[in-house]
């Protein structure tokens, strides 16, 4: 949304967004509201710099937990896995 009001020089009433269900073809509208747009708008710079900030750490230590380790597709590898 907030792409295409840049890219468009659109408001957010002005543009409409669907989640389509591929295997189906349904779909679902959905409606953002300006300050869920101002929300996202200041999450995104902050959680790049985040993401961006992991390039300095040194290691990623596993956080080994039954309920994580079931579902993560490391387990065969991971030497922390919880059973
Ligand atoms: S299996 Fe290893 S990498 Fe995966 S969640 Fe567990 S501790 Fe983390």
């Amino acid at each position: 949304m907030l792409w295409a009001m840049e890219y468009y020089t659109m408001n957010a009433d002005e543009i409409g967004t669907e989640l389509v269900f591929l295997k189906t073809g349904a779909t679902k509208p959905y409606r953002f509201y300006d300050e869920q747009l101002r929300e996202v708008q200041e999450m995104i710079p902050r959680e790049f710099a985040m993401m961006n900030a992991s390039y300095e750490y040194g290691d990623f230590p596993a956080r080994p937990s039954q309920r994580e380790c079931l579902s993560c597709k490391f387990a065969e590898v991971c030497s922390e896995r919880k059973m």
